[in-house]
């Protein structure tokens, strides 16, 4: 179950560690998140169960209980037909 309740802030470096060269996603605009400060990457988040949000998505979806209607959204596939 992804619920913000769960969703702490963290540095990237908290969960895998200032050695890692990788990068991870904000699960909803697909922000990066790594270790080094690029361009238009940054270093922290919101974590939870192998999910991230960036900070600004953390305040406009997850804050207000749009998270769950943003993921949704996201998740509509077209079926094959
Ligand atoms: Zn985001």
């Amino acid at each position: 179950m992804k619920e913000k309740g769960y969703f702490q802030f963290k540095l990237y470096s908290d969960v895998y560690g200032c050695e890692d060269l990788s990068h991870v996603h904000c699960e909803i605009c697909w922000q990066v998140i790594t270790n080094d400060n690029w361009q238009d990457t940054v270093n922290n988040g919101y974590y939870s169960n192998d999910t991230w949000v960036c900070n600004q998505c953390y305040l406009n979806f997850v804050e207000p209980d749009n998270y769950l209607d943003a993921i949704v959204t996201l998740e509509k596939v077209a079926e094959p037909q």
